[in-house]
């Protein structure tokens, strides 16, 4: 396992939409050895979330996990998420502040639909079928986001929440922000 250089706003990679993982590959030591890196990337980064654009690699492909302190509800187990499709579900788009592993130290509030209906493959090729609710719904978005090039920053409807992370907290803690929202992903 190693740790990868994550890339930042402005390389290509991080624009460029992802490419489905073949099948060949999927259950592959190679594959295996990207999740591993993934993972330790995105912990050794204090990320909630990676996508495998973010460390240069096209392909539909992403990670995440929170702790108890991370998530509002109750931690969020590892997940390894291929090839996946969503479904939003109908709701009222929910405001929450969202941060990038990509665009290191920023901060800003994201619309984003509170449920989705996650499909695709876990690493070793098995289907995975679930529903994603709060915060982990709002993960799991941000990341199929890094699979098509877009980034939270074209999701917010206007720049003014956006903020430096030591203003957010001096200046953003007293406006309903949930405990441990705004890791970056
Ligand atoms: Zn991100």
């Amino acid at each position: 396992m190693a740790v990868r250089p994550i890339v930042r706003l402005g390389n290509p990679a991080l624009r460029a939409p992802a490419e489905p993982v073949p099948a060949a590959r999927l259950a592959s030591a190679e594959l295996r050895e990207l999740v591993d890196d993934l993972v330790e990337s995105m912990r050794a980064a204090g990320g909630v979330g990676l996508a495998a654009p973010q460390v240069g690699v096209g392909l539909q492909l992403f990670v995440y996990e929170a702790t108890d302190a991370e998530d509002p509800d109750s931690g969020i187990p590892l997940r390894v998420v291929v090839n996946p499709m969503l479904e939003p579900h109908p709701g009222e788009l929910v405001y929450d502040w969202e941060g990038c592993l990509s665009i290191p130290d920023l901060r800003g509030l994201v619309p984003r639909p509170p449920e989705v209906r996650v499909r695709g493959l876990d690493a070793a090729g098995a289907p995975l079928d679930y529903v994603a609710r709060g915060f982990e719904a709002r993960i799991v978005q941000h990341e199929f986001d890094h699979l098509n090039g877009v980034v939270f920053l074209d999701r917010m409807r206007d720049l003014h929440s956006l903020s430096f992370y030591a203003e957010w907290e001096r200046f953003m803690t007293d406006t309903g922000r949930p405990p441990g929202s705004g890791r970056p992903e």
